[in-house]
C-alpha cells in the first residue's frame, strides 16, 4: 500500500475543496489559531508512518484527550467506572445538559463532558497528583516527554467555561462528583488543553491499533478486552451526534476534539490524525472526516 502517495492525493483534494464552518470560539484562545492549518499523519503497525502538511505542529488535542483519561480510569478502577456512568451513545451535543437530568446525573459516556467530568473526579481520588500523573501516563504512551499541558488554553477555557460548570454542578447536585467542582473543572480543562502533533497522536493512539500494548517498549498498559471496549466506545460515542456519520462514511473508532483534531485507529493496521480546525455544526473538524472518509475509501479499510 503506497500511503504516501494516496495521504497527498487525498490531502490535495480535501484542502481544495471549499472551505466550511470555523474553528471553536467559545475557547478564546482556540479562536487566535490559524485555520488554514491541515496535517495528517498515518502510522502504520510496525512500520515507520507517512505526514503530509502540518503534521508536526502541534495543536490543542481538546476531547481527544477524553480516551486517555478513560483509559488510565479504566486501568486503575475496572469495571466499577460503569457505576457512575453508562457506555451508551447520547445523539446529542458533547456538551448537553439534557440527558443529564432525566438519568440522575449519571452521563451517558465518557467521552462527552459530562462523562470526562465524572472520570477527572474518579482520578482525582485515586491519583496521588492528578495532573502530573495523568501527565505522565500520555508521556508514557505517546513514548515521548516532550508532552505538556497548554496553560494559556487551560486558562482560558476555564474564564468562559459556563456550560460545563453547569454540567459538573448538575452532576454534583445528584451526588456523583466526591471532589470540589473547581478542582474537578481544573483537572478536566488541564486534560483538555493537552498539545500533541498529528505524528505524536497518531504514535500514542497505536495503543488502542495493538490490542492494549505501547508497541516501541512492548509495555501492556489494557487488557485486550478493555482496549477492546474503549475502541467499541470510540466507534458509538466518539463524534457525540455525528457518531453514526462517522460511522457510516469512514468506518473506524476515532475521536475528535474542537481543536479540528481527529485520530482514528484500524484495530492491528494503522492508526491515524488529522488536524484541520475548521469544525462543522456539531464540532468536529469538516476536511478532517472528508479526508478521512476518502482515506478508508481509497485504501479500502472501513473496519465494516
Ligand atoms: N474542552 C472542551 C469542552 O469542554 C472539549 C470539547 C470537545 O473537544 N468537543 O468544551
Amino acid at each position: 500500500m503506497n500511503y504516501h502517495q494516496i495521504l497527498a492525493d487525498i490531502t490535495k483534494e480535501v484542502k481544495a475543496l471549499p472551505d466550511k464552518g470555523t474553528p471553536a470560539s467559545y475557547i478564546p484562545e482556540l479562536a487566535a489559531v490559524d485555520p488554514n492549518n491541515f496535517g495528517v499523519y498515518l502510522q502504520p503497525v510496525n512500520q515507520k508512518g507517512y505526514g503530509i502538511g502540518d503534521f508536526d505542529k502541534k495543536f490543542s488535542i481538546q476531547s481527544i484527550a477524553k480516551v486517555f483519561l478513560l483509559a488510565l480510569a479504566y486501568k486503575k478502577k475496572g469495571k466499577a467506572l460503569w457505576k457512575r456512568m453508562n457506555y451508551e451513545p447520547s445523539g446529542d451535543s458533547f456538551n448537553s445538559l439534557i440527558q443529564l437530568e432525566y438519568e440522575n446525573g449519571i452521563p451517558r459516556n465518557p467521552l462527552i463532558n459530562a462523562g470526562a467530568i465524572v472520570v477527572c473526579d474518579i482520578l482525582l481520588d485515586l491519583l496521588p497528583n492528578p495532573k502530573q500523573d495523568f501527565l505522565q501516563f500520555v508521556r508514557k504512551v505517546a513514548v515521548n516527554n516532550s508532552i505538556n499541558y497548554n496553560e494559556k488554553i487551560a486558562v482560558s477555557e476555564a474564564a468562559t467555561g459556563y456550560t460545563n460548570a453547569a454540567i459538573a454542578n448538575l452532576i454534583k447536585s445528584f451526588g456523583n462528583l466526591n471532589n470540589e467542582i473547581h478542582d474537578v473543572l481544573d483537572f478536566y480543562y488541564h486534560v483538555c488543553a493537552i498539545e500533541m502533533s498529528c505524528q505524536e497522536l497518531s504514535k500514542s493512539f497505536l495503543l488502542f491499533t495493538n490490542g492494549g500494548v505501547i508497541s516501541e517498549t512492548n509495555e501492556r498498559i489494557l487488557t485486550l478486552s478493555r482496549t477492546k471496549r474503549i475502541n467499541a466506545i470510540m466507534q458509538t460515542c466518539g463524534f457525540y451526534d455525528e457518531a453514526g456519520e462517522f460511522a457510516f462514511k469512514v468506518g473506524l473508532p476515532g475521536k475528535s476534539g474542537v481543536g479540528g483534531g481527529i485520530v482514528a485507529i484500524h484495530p492491528e493496521k494503522y492508526s491515524v490524525a488529522v488536524w484541520s480546525p475548521r469544525l462543522n455544526a456539531k464540532g468536529n473538524s469538516h476536511k478532517g472526516m472528508k479526508l478521512l472518509e476518502r482515506l478508508t475509501t481509497k485504501t479500502d479499510s472501513s473496519i465494516f
